[in-house]
């Protein structure tokens, strides 16, 4: 956490660089709202859309690279098996998912970046693709698996329709700062949502957590959604979903303010499910979306097999304190969504009513200055001494890339 909280902001530097249209206050300076979990506004943010907008950002990096021929792309191409040579990790065989020819590719060391595992609860958030078949196979070769320990669901998905959908479509945490979820107090109420009285609906997550209200957090929120549907509160025709309803904000702050906030989430709801966000209260219910534990790597995120490398939610990782941050590669989403102030108890303390700084214990030695190679890491040592990491991150993606 401490080095997260450390780079975090040249995290955000770069996304900006690459083109992520954070939203900015009057003054130009990045703006921040609240987000589930939190009681203060530390989110940097893009609109509604701030992970699809980091996506593109790097998206769009990539293609420069590509443009640039330091990257060639194989898409649509799925990894069947990894190739070991005098033990180590040389190379991958695929397969073209399109025209399904196998082919191999060798190289000096092997990243995996191939995503978490949500998918092993059968319909999940996460594309179809990720779905663990890499992990797998180099599983099979000998890279260890730890610490599946966390899954977490999250809250705002669009309940589930039928037989044939392949994923569950998630709708941005952020529709919880403005929208309130509530179900009927009566089990079994079929009444169109317009035509239950107030003083017959349970604002469940107001009524039991007053001081976070329906921003809590995103466990608290999708076990509380679960439970009323197993009392049998819950509505639509699967009667697995609660509302998540926009009136009163829609009356106390005016359709231009919630359009502005939120549009392009009603309209994509709209799309989805045929029924008008701004009339109607949506319905949601939670979904698996991110899973921590993965193949087991060192500090330099090498895999059991010497050569394999494995980055992102692929990873087991260090896991954060509060899960934020699990992986190295999410980090750049994690920081968008947790970088200001990020108030962790042990690393942060509030100096002011308005600002946040280090809290770095009194016993522990100052940060030494070297190496002084970029992107050099550091670990914590025994009895809190500094100590250099073995490898540059910024040396070893250098070598990756070429
Ligand atoms: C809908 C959604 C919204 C999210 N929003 C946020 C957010 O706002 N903030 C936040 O911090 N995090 C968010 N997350 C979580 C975050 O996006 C993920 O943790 C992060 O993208 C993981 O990055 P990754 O590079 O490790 O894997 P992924 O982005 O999952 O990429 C894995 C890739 O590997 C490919 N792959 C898998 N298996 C194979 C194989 N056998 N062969 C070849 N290719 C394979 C997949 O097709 C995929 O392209 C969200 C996740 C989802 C699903």
């Amino acid at each position: 956490m401490y080095r997260l909280a450390e780079v975090s902001l040249n995290i955000i530097d770069q996304c900006v660089a690459q083109g992520v249209p954070f939203a900015r206050e009057y003054g130009g300076t990045l703006d921040n709202r609240s987000f589930g979990g939190a009681q203060v506004s530390r989110t940097f943010y893009a609109r509604g859309q701030t992970g699809q907008q980091l996506l593109l950002g790097a998206y769009q990096a990539l293609l420069r690279q590509v443009a640039a021929g330091q990257v060639a792309m194989h898409t649509r191409h799925e990894m069947l098996d990894l190739v070991e040579i005098d033990g180590r990790a040389r190379g991958i065989v695929t397969r073209d998912l399109i025209g399904g020819q196998i082919e191999s590719h060798v190289g000096d060391a092997v990243v995996l970046a191939t995503g978490g595992y949500s998918n092993v609860y059968y319909l999940s958030t996460n594309a179809k693709g990720c779905n663990a078949t890499a992990i797998w196979r180099a599983y099979k070769r000998g890279a260890l698996f730890a610490n599946p320990c966390f899954t977490q669901i999250h809250p705002t998905c669009i309940p589930v329709t039928g037989d044939y959908q392949s994923k569950l479509t998630l709708m941005s945490e952020s529709l919880r700062n403005d929208g309130r979820i509530w179900v009927p107090q009566r089990k079994g109420d079929t009444r169109p949502p317009g035509e239950i009285p107030m003083d017959e609906r349970d604002y469940f997550l107001e009524r039991k957590y007053p001081a976070y209200g329906n921003l809590v957090p995103r466990d608290v929120a999708s076990r509380n959604v679960k439970a009323v549907c197993d009392e049998g509160r819950g509505v639509g025709s699967s009667g697995y979903g609660v509302y998540l309803d926009f009136r009163s904000a829609l009356q106390r702050l005016g359709r231009e303010v919630i359009d502005e906030r939120y549009g392009n989430l009603f309209e994509m709801y709209a799309r989805i499910t045929d029924e008008d966000p701004y009339t109607a209260p949506m319905r949601i219910y939670p979904a698996s979306h991110y899973t921590m534990g993965g193949l087991w790597v060192d500090y330099n995120l090498m895999s059991t097999v010497p050569g394999l490398y494995v980055i992102g939610e692929a990873n087991f990782s260090d896991h954060g304190l509060t899960g934020w941050a699990p992986a190295p590669s999410c980090r750049a989403w994690r920081t968008a969504t947790s970088s200001c102030r990020a108030p962790s108890a042990t690393t942060w303390r509030r100096r002011s009513s308005r600002r946040w700084m280090p809290a770095t214990p009194r016993s522990a030695p100052p940060r030494p200055r070297w190496p002084r190679t970029p992107g050099a890491c550091w670990i914590s040592g025994a009895r809190g001494r500094w100590i250099p990491s073995t490898a540059s991150w910024a040396g070893w993606f250098g070598k990756t890339a070429a």
